[in-house]
């Protein structure tokens, strides 16, 4: 049986397969990123998906600073 990548990701272009489990099967999407990244483009407008980063769950600063 061939289980390897048999979906390309239609927003990154990357390769998935669909039958992983836990996999939402009638998602064309690699994953929930690249969903939301679609949905962006049709609400891009009304709603920022990638907006301003809330300040509550910014832990990146921390790495920054000790790299
Ligand atoms: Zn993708």
């Amino acid at each position: 049986m061939d289980a390897g990548p048999n979906r390309t990701c239609p927003i990154c272009k990357s390769r998935f397969s669909i039958e992983e489990p836990g996999r939402d099967r009638f998602d064309v999407f690699c994953s929930g990123r690249c969903k939301m990244a679609d949905l962006g483009h049709w609400f891009t407008d009304a709603y920022r998906i990638d907006g301003k980063p809330d300040p509550d769950s910014a832990p990146d600063s921390d790495f920054d600073q000790r790299a």
